[in-house]
């Protein structure tokens, strides 16, 4: 067997490997927010004002719907690690594309060679 067909099926297999060890999984983009409330006399309407925050909002658009919501600040990390996963998922997947699509080409060039040397011999 043709030595690149065998190095793209190591290559999809440890794809496979890497995406059998994500775990937790989110999309969206952080972004921190500081609020003005509504206590008259609070610090945030002060000169120069001291605004409450950072407040840490997680946006996302899926399936055509637009998400924002707010992430608490002891769950920050766990959703940072989430947010590389899925960027992780994202690479995988595009990789796992690109080597299947190159694999799919030499196997049917393989056949094709392999059916012109039948014809020959028959
Ligand atoms: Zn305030």
């Amino acid at each position: 067997m043709n030595s690149r067909i065998r190095s793209l099926e190591r290559q999809i297999d440890k794809v496979k490997r890497d995406l059998m060890r994500l775990d937790g999984l989110r999309m969206g983009s952080l972004s921190e927010q500081y609020n003005v409330c509504g206590t008259p006399g609070c610090r945030c309407k002060s000169s120069p004002p001291e605004k409450h925050g950072p407040y840490h909002q997680l946006s996302y658009t899926r399936k055509g719907k637009s998400t924002t919501r707010f992430i608490r600040k002891p769950n920050l990390s766990m959703v940072k690690r989430q947010l590389r996963n899925y960027a992780r998922l994202r690479s995988l997947v595009d990789q796992w594309v690109d080597l299947a699509v190159e694999l799919s080409d030499l196997q049917m060039a393989e056949a094709k060679q392999l059916a012109a040397k039948q014809r020959k011999r028959a």
